[in-house]
């Protein structure tokens, strides 16, 4: 194309894009660990982190590397072939997450959906236990796992045998789970939902009611797996051992990818019964074992604990009362809940050079990669801190 200015392609972009994205006007156009760069040359410090695909930043050296050799030598492989490649990425994998097996896919809505047909078809069983606020991904089954109306009610009818139950509370989730379930789907921190973490306990009686009445536990690891929450799963808080873990985000280090771990009491998928084209191709699984290889020989995760832990006591302490209701999540998964509507305070804090989420309409959400460094992350808690006592 010729000569196009960065209004041009802000114009082009809107012009010719699905319509479906909120966009903000910034064109992002490079990213290096914590940091990101506009067409204009402004630098930001990054705590979007992909929406939770960059655990490990951006363009990190040892996935950049993997995946341009990898693109030199193999890019696609269906699964009815071998791979050597893919071999050692799902063992490594299993090993990492102490699971027999794994199925590997695309992205986080297609993991979800893997998850319903496994539990099904390892059941007998239809019903799956889902929970208010949850979010699973836009796809038909994943949405129908979802629980915002927003995102369902344009596409009724969805998949039926879903149902909802409230959160954090054991005594429904007793009643919802019966001999017709095959499965409770839920996030050990829900994060779209407006970054809820699941209370001490909970998940172990989840796990408990799916054994005492044969159904399985899939939990949803797509934004808490890989180190986010200062565990490399986020259900490792609970001590609990799911049947099913569905994750993608960051596990290619910002390859898409998905995966579905599978533990025992699934067993194996009957011969021919699901299959992905794109599933387990070896430039994905290149940028994952990179991946893993990372997480697994640095202190990432544990950094992410104390890091996590250090700011929200921080802004537990220094966020004005006046303008909060509450500070929480795990791990570098943070939540700031206002009294007020966030969509200004994201646009002040961009026009600062921070870049952050929202979790709904009050809550700010940081999910910074988890390379970033100490001053880019204090820098960054410094001017939320600022922008949101301005706000008031
Ligand atoms: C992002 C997300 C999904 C959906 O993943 P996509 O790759 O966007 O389809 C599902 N569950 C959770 C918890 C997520 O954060």
């Amino acid at each position: 194309m010729l000569d196009v200015t960065t209004m041009d392609l802000l114009a082009l972009e809107k012009e010719h894009s699905s319509g479906t994205y909120i966009k903000r006007e910034i064109q992002i156009v490079r990213g290096e660990g914590a940091r990101l760069w506009d067409a204009d040359g402004h630098e930001y410090i990054d705590c979007v982190g992909g929406q939770g695909a960059a655990n490990l930043g951006h363009s990190h050296p040892a996935v950049v590397s993997a995946i341009q050799q990898q693109a030199a030598t193999l890019m696609s492989c269906p699964e009815f072939f071998h791979n050597p490649v893919r071999a050692r990425y799902q063992a490594a994998l299993c090993e990492a997450a102490g699971m027999p097996r794994v199925y590997l896919c695309n992205s986080g809505a297609e993991a979800i959906e893997s998850a319903i047909k496994l539990a099904r078809v390892a059941t007998g069983r239809t019903g799956i236990v889902a929970a208010m606020r949850g979010f699973h991904g836009r796809t038909m089954g994943a949405l129908s796992a979802t629980w915002n109306k927003a995102y369902r009610e344009p596409f009724e009818p969805l998949v039926p045998g879903m149902s909802h139950v409230p959160f954090n509370n054991i005594d429904r989730l007793a009643e919802a789970i019966t001999d017709q379930t095959a499965a409770m789907i839920i996030e050990p921190v829900q994060g779209e939902g407006g970054v809820h973490p699941a209370e001490p306990g909970y998940l172990k009686a989840a796990e408990r009611l799916c054994h005492e009445r044969g159904a399985l536990l899939i939990l949803d690891e797509i934004q808490t797996g890989f180190g986010r929450t200062g565990y490399f799963f986020g259900h490792e808080y609970d001590d609990v051992q799911p049947d099913l873990i569905a994750l993608a985000k960051s596990i290619g280090g910002g390859v898409p990818m998905g995966a579905v771990l599978m533990g025992e009491r699934v067993g194996a998928l009957p011969p021919a019964s699901h299959g992905s084209t794109f599933g387990g191709n070896p430039l994905a699984c290149a940028a994952g074992l990179a991946v893993l290889d990372v997480l697994c020989h640095s202190d990432l995760i544990e950094r992410a604990r104390t890091r996590g832990e250090a700011v929200m006591a921080h802004l537990r302490e220094n966020l004005p009362a006046e303008a909060i209701r509450e500070v929480r999540g795990r791990g570098l998964l943070i939540g700031i809940e206002l009294k007020d509507k966030v969509a200004p305070v994201l646009r002040a804090l961009q026009a600062r050079g921070v870049l952050a989420l929202p979790a709904g309409l009050t809550v700010l959400r940081l999910l910074p990669p988890l390379v970033i460094s100490d001053e880019d992350l204090w820098q960054a808690i410094t001017i939320v801190e600022e922008t949101i006592s301005h706000a008031i």
